[in-house]
């Protein structure tokens, strides 16, 4: 089976060499109630959002809201770009501004610290489009733009520092709202620290503005391999024919591509969805990496869904959807406890010499204990040192 990816029709008056130009999209933002009524038929809640005073700042691309229904309100595509009156509504049910805890895990300015070996830097609190459930709001869009010279070079301090960090992820804000040149000086000043092994970018951009990802970009990322990308497709529709461009380059350049999507009422909350997305992004060769339990951020709870849910969505796709295509479901704990994977459960008894499953189909099955004991690997202390350096470390003041 092969897919239609669909061009997006670039707005009135527009040539497409603007359209496709990552500069343009930048600096035709749209983001006031005149400017979103000139594309889309408002409803009435999206008007009362658009005319308050948000306290979450709120920005498209043209590239992003020509995805958008202009008529229908409930398209999914829209809701996650424009702001509805339930977002204003931030006293109900469980929100929390920092609903990750990662202002008590964050050692210093823009470093968040909570696995011993992989630490986030926030290089910028800017994004090309801010997603209204975001769990960043409390720093997204403050307009803080790039780290500040002496918190950059802390947060280099820091990293150089700590020996058990092998990976560092880039993030924000979204780090491709960032020039070329300060994103090579970015990689070349972690790639010259020791222990950094791998290197993340974070951002939305093949999504939001897939034009953004030129060939020199990704040329740029084959330079200070290896460069994981991580991004963050949540529906079918976000892979138009511009986006599966943008993701064809980075692969064929060598980069690795993620995606992290977040389970959205009334937006992709269904296994047929989640389904598609997934088997759309493998053909286009980016693995389907996590499945987000939304967190409960300010004006995000229209957003939420039920664990329950999400675990039967999970449930569904096991045994139905290619391994390779298969995204791992995971719950951050509110208040900072980390991420928890989350599995259905299909064990249906359990003793000490066997255990049993029903599985996917309703086939039943029974593995027994092995006979002998449990043996070492004989090499074992070649790798226990790596181990133990990391085991039993807990990360934040
Ligand atoms: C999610 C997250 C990471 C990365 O976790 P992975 O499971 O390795 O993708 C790192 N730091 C923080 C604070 C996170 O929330
Ligand atoms: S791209 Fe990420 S950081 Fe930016 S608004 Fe969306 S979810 Fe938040």
């Amino acid at each position: 089976m092969k897919f239609h990816f669909q061009k997006t029709e670039p707005f009135p008056g527009v040539t497409v060499a603007e359209w496709m130009d990552w500069r343009w999209q930048f600096k035709s933002a749209l983001s006031t109630l005149a400017d979103f009524a000139q594309h889309f038929d408002l409803s009435a809640s999206e008007r009362e959002a658009l005319s308050q005073p948000s306290r979450f700042p709120i920005r498209s691309t043209p590239y992003y809201a020509a995805l958008a229904s202009r008529t229908v309100a409930t398209d999914p595509i829209r809701q996650m770009v424009l702001p509805r009156a339930e977002e204003l509504n931030t006293g109900r049910g469980q929100q929390i501004s920092d609903p990750l805890g990662e202002r008590a895990h964050s050692p210093l300015e823009r470093v968040i610290h909570r696995y011993p070996d992989r630490v986030l830097f926030l290089i910028t609190d800017q994004c090309s489009l801010y997603c209204r459930y975001c769990l960043r709001k409390h720093f997204t869009g403050q307009d803080q733009a790039f780290v500040g010279s002496s918190d950059y070079e802390k947060a280099l301090e820091y990293i150089r520092g700590g020996r058990g960090i092998r990976e560092v992820i880039l993030s924000g804000g979204d780090p491709l709202t960032l020039g070329d040149s300060r994103l090579e000086r970015v990689l070349s000043d972690l790639r010259a620290i020791e222990h950094v092994e791998i290197i993340r970018i974070a951002s939305r951009m093949p999504v939001v503005a897939p034009m953004r990802v030129t060939d020199e970009l990704c040329a740029l990322f084959k330079r200070y391999k290896p460069v994981y990308f991580m991004t963050h497709f949540n529906h079918p529709r976000e892979l138009s024919f511009e986006a599966a461009e943008c993701l064809e380059r980075l692969v064929d350049h060598g980069v690795p591509v993620f995606n992290q999507m977040v389970l959205l009422n009334g937006i992709n909350n269904h296994v047929a969805v989640v389904q598609a997305l997934s088997r759309r992004l493998l053909f286009l060769r980016v693995k389907p990496y996590y499945m987000f339990q939304c967190d409960p951020s300010e004006g995000s709870e229209h957003f939420r869904t039920s664990v329950e849910e999400s675990l039967e969505i999970q449930r569904q796709l096991w045994g139905r959807l290619s391994g390779l295509a298969m995204p791992n479901f995971s719950l951050d704990i509110p208040g900072g406890g980390g991420k928890v994977g989350l599995t259905p459960n299909f064990e249906t008894a359990r003793a000490d010499s066997q255990r049993e499953y029903r599985g996917f189909d309703g086939v039943h099955g029974v593995y027994r204990a092995p006979a002998g004991p449990s043996v070492l690997p004989a090499d074992l202390s070649d790798y226990l040192g790596e181990w133990e350096e990391l085991a039993g470390q807990r990360y934040g003041r």
